[in-house]
């Protein structure tokens, strides 16, 4: 089923300026840029977008990660976009991320992991909608 996700290159993969090479990934396994744009997130943003894990240890160093730097947000679309985005990314820790992935290749940590995608059908709704306006998705 052709789906829509939500995608965001993380403040590390930007300052390292291999977003180009992110976004190739995504372009050379079948899914589509249908909206991007370059942004740095407020705090308040940050903890909104953010806000499942509220309860979490590493929740405060999540958020100040998040705004130390800009961010590109982008939709992606394609077949089965959701659990694509997250096999193309890898496991959230780089080290157990299988080779050929995005966090294998570019990510240095856990916490500074390269990307962020949608862990499912809704979330991804939803982590759209908070980002993108209708009018902004081709
Ligand atoms: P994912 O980004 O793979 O969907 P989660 O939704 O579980 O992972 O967590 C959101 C983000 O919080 C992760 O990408 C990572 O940057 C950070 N994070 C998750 N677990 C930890 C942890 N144990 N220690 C530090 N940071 C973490
Ligand atoms: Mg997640």
């Amino acid at each position: 089923m052709k789906e829509q996700t939500l995608s965001i290159i993380k403040p590390d993969a930007v300052r390292k300026n291999v977003t180009g090479k992110i976004i190739d990934r995504f372009e050379s396994n079948g899914l589509r840029v249908a909206a991007s744009k370059k942004i740095h997130l407020s705090e308040c943003e940050a903890k909104a977008f953010y806000q499942v894990h509220a309860s979490r240890p590493f929740f405060k160093d999540l958020v100040q990660f998040m705004v130390s730097g800009p961010v590109v947000v982008m939709v992606l679309e394609g077949e089965n976009a959701v659990l694509k985005n997250r096999d193309l990314m890898g496991a959230t820790n780089p080290k157990e991320a299988k080779a050929g992935t995005i966090r294998a290749d570019f990510a240095e940590s856990i916490d500074a992991n390269a990307v962020h995608g949608s862990d499912s059908l809704e979330n991804a709704k939803n982590e759209i909608e908070f980002f993108f306006a209708k009018k902004e998705i081709f």
